[in-house]
């Protein structure tokens, strides 16, 4: 029989299991406590249940964790770990140390629908959503979950296409009895998903990274399909109703690439349309994909653009690239490892 996990549940779905199960109503905090406040992987270690509710507990229910199935480290710290969700699909997770933070990279799905044309994990297709409790095991299970600092949402996937389970993660994350994490410790990153972004910036007060790579509507659609429906103006108009001067950030995520979006004329559109958001600009180098047309310019030009957009008053920063030597991009080492198991 599969049991059901306990681990990704919320504070109101642990009252629902007690009241299922028929244990007191003060079980379901005990539960919270340590699922997310000691680090216990079997209910037979929870010790102020009595060994009856244990019993009781264990018919149906299980905690859920499970190890990352393996790892590549770079040279330069990063680790990508590979894990196994929805039966035997895989979902990749990187940590990545610097100085005195160490952010954790999470996916959100298996595959992903949006088809951005750059992207390996676009090419796979969609093969589901991960559940709260496959998204919350990359953090839990991660081998160095203690010296944890950050979360971003840019794995696999995109966020917002599975924003109930998003939002129960952030809930487990940042509540009093959860991880109680500080929302501006968390950052999401979508394609832009109008409906949910409204959802979202609602629902809570973690940071927002929007990939954008072009201000051109034409070719924003050939890179990224979403703009057919949901363009760069609706989001932007969205992103106008809320407040991000105080501790909430919004960012935009730009992959420049050689020869297509890196022009002055590029430099111009960002500027107008941005005019008026408190926003950075976050250059990424683009990590080469098998077959792909495209290219990343030289670190000079990549510099270059960055100082233009900063001379016209967009903050801009270039991304460090991490990880290139343990297939960087992401989407890359899951589609290696779905190869070879379909062999
Ligand atoms: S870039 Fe993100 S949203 Fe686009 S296909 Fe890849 S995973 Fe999906």
């Amino acid at each position: 029989m599969i049991k059901e996990r306990l681990y990704g549940k919320t504070l109101n779905e642990l009252i629902a299991v007690t009241k299922r199960i028929k244990l007191p109503g003060f079980a379901a905090r005990q539960l919270a406590d340590w699922l997310y406040k000691k680090e216990i992987t079997t209910i037979d270690e929870m010790t102020n249940l009595s060994k009856k509710m244990r019993e009781i507990l264990s018919v149906d229910y299980e905690i859920g964790l499970s190890a990352p199935l393996k790892v590549s480290e770079s040279k330069d710290g990063t680790k990508k770990y590979l894990y196994s969700v929805i039966g035997s699909k895989f979902i990749e997770t990187a940590y990545i140390p610097d100085d005195d933070r160490a952010t954790i990279c999470v996916s959100s799905q298996a595959g992903c629908k949006m088809g951005c044309i750059f992207c390996m994990t676009g090419k796979q297709g969609f093969q589901g959503n991960l559940s709260s409790n496959e998204i919350l095991n990359q953090f839990r299970s991660l081998p160095e979950f203690s010296k944890l600092t950050n979360m971003v949402f840019m794995g696999m996937g995109e966020p917002l296409d599975n924003i109930t389970e998003l939002l129960k993660c952030l809930e487990i994350l940042t509540s009093e009895w959860g991880y109680a994490w500080s929302p501006t410790r968390i950052t999401f990153s979508t394609v832009g998903l109008k409906n949910s972004i409204k959802e979202f910036l609602e629902k809570s007060r973690c940071h927002l990274a929007v990939s954008l790579h072009s201000p051109f509507d034409e070719e924003r659609r050939t890179l990224m399909p979403i703009q057919r429906t949901n363009t760069v103006k609706d989001i932007l108009d969205i992103i106008k109703e809320f407040d991000f001067n105080s501790q909430r950030r919004v960012s935009f995520e730009y992959i420049l690439f050689k020869g297509l979006n890196d022009t002055p004329a590029h430099i111009k559109e960002l500027a107008r349309i941005l005019n008026g958001i408190k926003c950075r600009i976050n250059i990424i180098r683009f990590h080469r994909i098998p077959g792909s047309e495209f290219f990343s310019p030289g670190m000079e030009e990549t510099i270059r653009f960055k100082e233009a957009l900063n001379a016209k008053g967009i903050l801009t920063t270039v991304r460090a690239s991490r990880g290139e030597d343990i297939q960087a991009a992401c989407g890359l080492l899951s589609t290696i490892e779905q190869n070879k198991s379909s062999q």
